[in-house]
Formats: C-alpha cells, sequence, structure tokens
C-alpha cells in the first residue's frame, strides 16, 4: 500500500510559511488504517513492549492501537496541567519559547520496555522530552516509532541514542 497517498499537505497550518502533515485521510479509511497499524508493528519486529507511550494529541491514534496488538499497556504522555494525577514533567526549546510535556508518576515501573510513539517526528524536542520523562520513570525505550519523519528538519539527531524507525520519510 502506497500510504503516501493517505497523507496530506496542508499549507500555512498552524501558521503562515508551515506545511502541515495531515494524516485524518489515512485514519478515515478502514483499509489504510489496519494496514497502518500493521507496517508499524513490523517496525517493532519481536522487541518485547510493557508500554506503548504516546504523545498529545495524534500520537494517541497508533499508541494506543500498537499497545491492544503488542499485549501492552497505553500511556498518554500530555501537555502541561492536563493530566489529572501526580505527574512529573519536562520541559524543552521551541523556536520561540519552551513547553512542557508530562507523565502519571505512576504510568511506568522501574525496568518496564517502553515502546515511545508519535505522529510525526519534526525537530525531535517532543520525543527527546518524552524518552526523558519514561527513563526519570525507570523505563527502559526500546525504539522510538513515527508514522512520518521529516528528514530535513534532522530530528533523529536529537535522539540519536535510541533505535528510531519511520514508516515514511520526506
Ligand atoms: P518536534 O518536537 O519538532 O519533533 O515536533 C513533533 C510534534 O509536533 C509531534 O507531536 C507532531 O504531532 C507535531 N507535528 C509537527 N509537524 C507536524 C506535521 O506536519 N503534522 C502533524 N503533526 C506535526
Amino acid at each position: 500500500m502506497d500510504f503516501k497517498l493517505y497523507v496530506r499537505d496542508i499549507e500555512d497550518f498552524p501558521s503562515k510559511g508551515i506545511t502541515f502533515k495531515d494524516i485524518t485521510p489515512l485514519l478515515k479509511d478502514a483499509g489504510a488504517l489496519q494496514q497502518t497499524t500493521k507496517a508499524l508493528l513490523e517496525l517493532v519486529g519481536d522487541a518485547k513492549v510493557d508500554k506503548v507511550v504516546g504523545m498529545e494529541s495524534r500520537g494517541f491514534f497508533f499508541a494506543s492501537l500498537l499497545a491492544s496488538q503488542l499485549n501492552a499497556g497505553f500511556v498518554p504522555v500530555r501537555k502541561q496541567g492536563k493530566l489529572p494525577g501526580d505527574t512529573i514533567g519536562q520541559t524543552y526549546a521551541l523556536e520561540y519559547g519552551s513547553d512542557t510535556l508530562e507523565v502519571h508518576k505512576d504510568a511506568i515501573l522501574e525496568g518496564e520496555r517502553v515502546l515511545v510513539h508519535d505522529d510525526v517526528l519534526a525537530t525531535g524536542g517532543t520525543a527527546k522530552a518524552t524518552c526523558e520523562l519514561v527513563e526519570r520513570l525507570g523505563g527502559v525505550v526500546v525504539q522510538c516509532n513515527f508514522l512520518i519523519e521529516l528528514d530535513f528538519l534532522r530530528g533523529r539527531e536529537k535522539i540519536s541514542n535510541y533505535q528510531v524507525r519511520s514508516l515514511l520519510n520526506y
């Protein structure tokens, strides 16, 4: 299946000059949704996974589908102030300013093997902060897994100490 046929470019979103990769055409197609999940699972291979961590909000879609297929739990990483329980936070730099991601303190146990999934790897700041949260809770990142990698932003370099796998490269 040519998955790229189901990813559309939206110009000037969320702000002028940005071309946004929109995966909703892929999500709404039953066959593409199923085949994408299968292909992302193949990137994981035989690795044993206890938890799949997905990043707010588009990371949640496939992270939970992968968790279900891998017989693993799903853990949301969210923007500051969204999770109701006790959290730890990790702040990371943006082009202008900074952002903070949070995870529940009890979401991952010491030594658990964690698959990190997001829809898009851009500059890598989100993925790096997420891996740091996982490790602060004692988890072991077995792979950073993405549907889309924007090669020209070189996010992979920021998370070069982890195994990084992407389904679609642009
Ligand atoms: P990074 O931290 O720069 O790697 O940005 C990755 C985060 O921004 C991910 O959580 C993505 O969901 C989001 N993101 C960045 N670019 C796009 C895009 O073109 N389409 C959808 N999400 C994007």
